[in-house]
């Protein structure tokens, strides 16, 4: 093939197909590299590091941080070249789609719900009332390698919770102080929260199950039971039902 075709600067290549050639040709295997370079080196593509992600599925092993104790927060290390995608007839190796059906189902079973942080579809963020959360999916373990585009290993996430979960974001607490937090917690909860680590996403109690059904009907059913159940706790109310 035309090697100077098979370019990481050819714009006309795909995001994906850049990517890999890059760390190919610039990276190499073993070595360490990090996202700025990458940002750099392809500053025509946004969210270029999520088509690096992207590649992992094809056979590429690209370390965090959070796979590497040695690399600091903003490194990445190319472990293995996979596939080469650049490649005619590879092009479309490990890309995974997810099938409308899987994703209705996955909704469907996390009850509209980000399995991150709890929103629900359109509602707003409690700390940014400006923005309201948009539902995507997510892989249980983005980190992992060769999940695929099945119900198990899918969640539905809000756009926010999906970029934390697959970047390396800036505001981060320590693990100290993550302990910290968590011894505070009553032994219950603690429990309940290992839960939610060994499964990688949280269950929602029943009130939030309720709240999240509340959240997917219309405005109008909603005000409704609003001011029913409002009169149903009022202290001479009737009892709910
Ligand atoms: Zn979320």
């Amino acid at each position: 093939m035309d090697t100077m075709w098979a370019d990481w600067r050819n714009p006309k290549l795909g995001a994906r197909i850049r990517v890999a050639l890059w760390l190919h040709g610039e990276i190499g295997e073993g070595q360490r590299f990090n996202k700025q370079q990458l940002r750099k080196a392809i500053p025509d593509v946004e969210q270029v590091d999520r088509r690096m992600r992207d590649l992992r599925p094809a056979g590429w092993v690209i370390k965090t941080y959070r796979d590497m104790a040695s690399l600091s927060p903003d490194e990445l290390y190319l472990e293995k070249i996979g596939t080469p995608i650049w490649e005619p007839g590879q092009r479309s190796v490990g890309l995974r789609s997810i099938s409308g059906k899987v994703r209705r189902q996955v909704m469907e079973r996390d009850l509209h719900c980000c399995l991150r942080c709890g929103i629900s579809a359109g509602e707003p963020y409690p700390d940014d009332p400006t923005s309201t959360a948009r539902l995507t999916m997510g892989h249980v373990n983005p980190h992992k390698h060769g999940s695929t585009a099945t119900l198990e290993d899918l969640v539905t996430e809000c756009a926010r919770c999906n970029e934390t979960a697959q970047h390396l974001t800036g505001v981060q607490l320590s693990p100290e102080q993550v302990w910290d937090r968590i011894k505070e917690l009553p032994k219950k909860e603690k429990q309940k929260l290992l839960n939610w680590m060994a499964a990688e996403r949280r269950s929602p109690s029943e009130t939030e199950q309720v709240w999240a059904r509340y959240r997917q009907l219309p405005a109008v059913h909603r005000a409704e039971l609003r001011q029913r159940l409002g009169l149903a706790l009022e202290p001479d109310g009737e009892s709910p039902k």
